[in-house]
């Protein structure tokens, strides 16, 4: 059998193990988000170089909602650099839900990237003169990435912007504090539109194995991300990714990562490849119930974690018969 195929029946087996699962509920607090079909569910994972194996609901598209952050940040990183970035957002993980009011006492930061504070001031480091070309700039990256054109859900959008007031407060928290500057609702236009961009679960994995493959897309071999912050990302990823859930992730499963209330949740494995799995419906925490399972499986079964001991720079390897 060939190591694709061999791939193929592991990503299906677990797709077949955890397909009747129907525990969360799909996000409601933002109202367009409810109308999600909770059954759906795909796996999807692409390699450096380039093969691609999926399983179940992976042409469906849903919004990336958080699964934005790392890639802003990356984008904030290369266009300000590590000081000027660092200025607005910090690298510690808050242990808090990824819509608490609350910034770190001495310096006023959000405490990263990944929870909302920090990517709202992360969008209001990268926004641009007009709104359009800010969201441009953005949508234009990510299509990338993930090497297909994409779009925002125009719907999704107007619900987060008509409901987003909990965002809109820690906004004004941070202008307060000197963090982001008087453009508020530019800032905010930025960050809903970012989280409003959709994509599946197969345009995911391809950008989680961009960045797995130092930035580059392993299919169209076009660099979109600039390799040298790529560490930054995956490390605030690693720490800070799963919210509330980030220490138990990096214990139970090893692998810098990123979930969004879209229901969707990316892994990367650093050199080697990229995992995303949508499954809509979410635990406690906003995580994709069915996501965290088949991550976790995937990483055991194939040894991914970051410190799995047989992982000798890479037990995938050993797949791939390399
Ligand atoms: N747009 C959502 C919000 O700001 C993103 C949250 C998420 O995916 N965790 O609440």
């Amino acid at each position: 059998m060939s190591t694709h195929s061999h791939i193929q029946e592991i990503i299906q087996d677990v797709y077949e193990k955890y397909k009747d699962i129907d525990e969360g509920e799909v996000a409601t607090y933002i109202p367009e988000l409810a109308k999600a079909n909770p059954d759906h569910f795909g796996i999807a994972m692409v390699t450096v170089d380039g093969q691609v194996c999926s399983a179940g609901d992976c042409e469906q598209e849903f919004t990336i909602q958080s699964i934005c952050k790392p890639f802003a940040f990356q984008m904030a990183l290369e266009e300000f650099g590590r000081d000027r970035t660092l200025e607005h957002v910090g690298v510690e993980p808050s242990g808090d839900a990824f819509n608490s009011i609350e910034l770190e006492p001495k310096t006023m930061r959000p405490y990263n990237a990944m929870i909302n504070a920090g990517a709202i001031a992360i969008a209001s480091l990268i926004k641009k003169d007009t709104r359009e070309s800010g969201v441009e700039e953005f949508v234009d990256k990510m299509a990338r990435a993930a090497g297909r054109p994409l779009r925002i859900d125009e719907f999704v959008y107007a619900s987060e912007d008509a409901t987003g007031n909990r965002n809109r407060a820690i906004a004004y928290l941070m202008l307060n504090c000197g963090i982001i500057d008087a453009e508020v609702e530019h800032s905010l236009h930025q960050y809903f539109s970012q989280c409003s961009l959709l994509v599946t679960a197969q345009d995911l994995a391809m950008m989680a194995a961009t960045l797995a493959n130092m930035g580059m897309n392993p299919v169209t071999q076009e660099r979109v991300f600039d390799f040298n912050y790529i560490k930054d990302t995956l490390t605030v990823m690693f720490t800070c990714g799963l919210y509330d859930h980030a220490g138990e992730w990096a214990y139970r499963v090893g692998l810098p990562a990123k979930s969004g209330v879209g229901g969707g949740l990316i892994a990367v494995v650093n050199r080697q490849l990229g995992i995303a799995v949508y499954s809509p419906r979410l635990d406690a925490k906003g995580n994709s119930v069915r996501g965290i399972l088949a991550c976790k499986e995937l990483a055991s079964h194939l040894g991914l974690h970051a410190f799995e001991f047989t992982n000798v720079g890479s037990s995938f390897m050993q797949w791939l018969g390399t």
